[in-house]
């Protein structure tokens, strides 16, 4: 964006993508006064039902994308698996953040991994694969390893653990052999991720370090402020996050996941092109959300460093709370019980049916302490039937 700032009040938003990402994208570009418009394939989508004007269509279709760029001053993504093809599109007419070729290199696991080793960041030790000679040519010390698909892994899906060079092969095959990264399995002491934003004018701000557990591979508990990372750790994620974006030229929210080892290294895992799971936090607990953040980075405006004024928990809410345990017969959670704790503060993303594993929501608990949060958060973790093993 070349200098003026698109005001509030004044400017149409887009996005590509109707998932709950999109709607508090909208959600928070609304407060400020923007008019917001989603694109989205569904007919019933979380974003589409929360914005001025839901335009249902394919990402590649020519007359929505057409439409989307007529209505819009600016556009941005809610999700990483965007075709890059239709983010050139939009921006042959119309300000696109972040840019399609940052997005790309999100999409893929080998290319995010060169961009972290050219940022100066250190990420696990891996392969790639794409061969019978790369498979030959997998050096022992990789392994035991994790096999990831290059492209569109979420959620742990696309992976497969293995142990031996044979069970290696074996996985691949069970991949139908498309491009993947080979990493090592990392002893792991703790995850870490940090939401950085940067504007056009290369303006750069974080937030404070969030500490992750994941179950099953999705994202289960957030904390904040980070209970087991020092201050110099919490410095350095933040730092290495900032550069990441920077030498992406990326403009945007951008989340970068990190691995701390048990002898205390920092690793850099992946990173996310847009507002992520792990940063609902900041939507109660810091004076700016990851979202708003968003919408300012989009329009131009300025970045005032995020400050966190709560110590906070988020538990995140899959499918399987609307479910009795071990069984189909469907239930509601007892909202009211858990919005009776104090500092509870509740966001459920308007998906029409439940699945297990599907995310429909999240909990934020606020506090004047982390120990009255923590407090709190097993309270509610116990209301709603969920293990409290962070
Ligand atoms: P999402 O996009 O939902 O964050 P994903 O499917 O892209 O997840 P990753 O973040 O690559 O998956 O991995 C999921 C989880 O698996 C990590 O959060 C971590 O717990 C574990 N994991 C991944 N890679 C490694 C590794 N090299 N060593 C040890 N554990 C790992
Ligand atoms: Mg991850």
């Amino acid at each position: 964006m070349s200098g003026k700032p698109l005001l509030p009040g004044t400017a149409t938003l887009g996005v590509m993508g109707g998932g709950q990402l999109g709607r508090m994208f909208v959600q928070a570009a609304q407060s400020l006064g923007y008019r917001t418009v989603v694109l989205d394939p569904d007919a019933v989508s979380p974003a589409g039902a929360v914005a001025h004007e839901h335009i249902q269509a394919d990402y590649l279709d020519e007359a929505g994308l057409a439409r989307l760029a007529a209505q819009c001053d600016a556009i941005t993504t809610e999700f990483e698996n965007v075709p890059a093809a239709a983010l050139e599109r939009l921006a042959q007419q119309r300000f696109v953040a972040p840019a399609g070729a940052a997005v790309a290199v999100c999409q893929d696991r080998a290319d995010e991994k060169a961009h972290f080793q050219a940022s100066g960041v250190a990420c696990a030790p891996y392969a790639l694969l794409r061969s019978d000679a790369d498979l030959a040519a997998v050096p022992a010390s990789l392994l035991p390893g994790i096999l990831k698909t290059a492209r569109m892994g979420y959620d742990g899906k696309g992976q497969l653990r293995v142990r031996s060079a044979a069970e290696l092969a074996q996985a691949w095959d069970e991949l139908k052999r498309v491009p993947c990264v080979l990493e090592q399995m990392l002893p792991l002491a703790l995850e870490l991720s940090v939401l950085v934003v940067r504007n056009a004018a290369g303006q750069v701000v974080s937030f404070p370090v969030q500490q992750n557990l994941h179950r099953d591979g999705i994202l289960a508990v957030t904390q904040v402020p980070a209970p087991a990372a020092s201050a110099a750790l919490q410095q350095q994620a933040r730092e290495s996050a900032a550069r990441i974006a920077a030498s992406l030229h990326y403009v945007g929210v951008l989340c970068i996941e990190f691995f701390v080892l048990q002898d205390g290294a920092l690793v850099v895992n992946e990173m996310a092109p847009r507002p992520h799971n792990s940063g609902h936090y900041t939507m109660n607990a810091c004076d700016v959300s990851q979202f708003e953040m968003q919408v300012r980075a989009l329009a131009g405006l300025p970045l005032p460093t995020p400050r966190l004024h709560s110590p906070t928990v988020m538990l995140n809410l899959l499918g399987d709370l609307w479910f009795e345990p071990g069984s189909t017969a469907e239930r509601s959670p007892d909202w009211a019980a858990v919005l009776a704790l104090p500092g509870t503060h509740l966001h459920l993303y308007g998906k029409t049916s439940a699945r297990r594993g599907r995310k429909m929501g999240h909990l934020n608990i606020t506090a004047a302490t982390a120990a009255e949060a923590e407090a709190v958060a097993r309270q509610a973790a116990a209301l709603l039937g969920l293990p409290a093993d962070w």
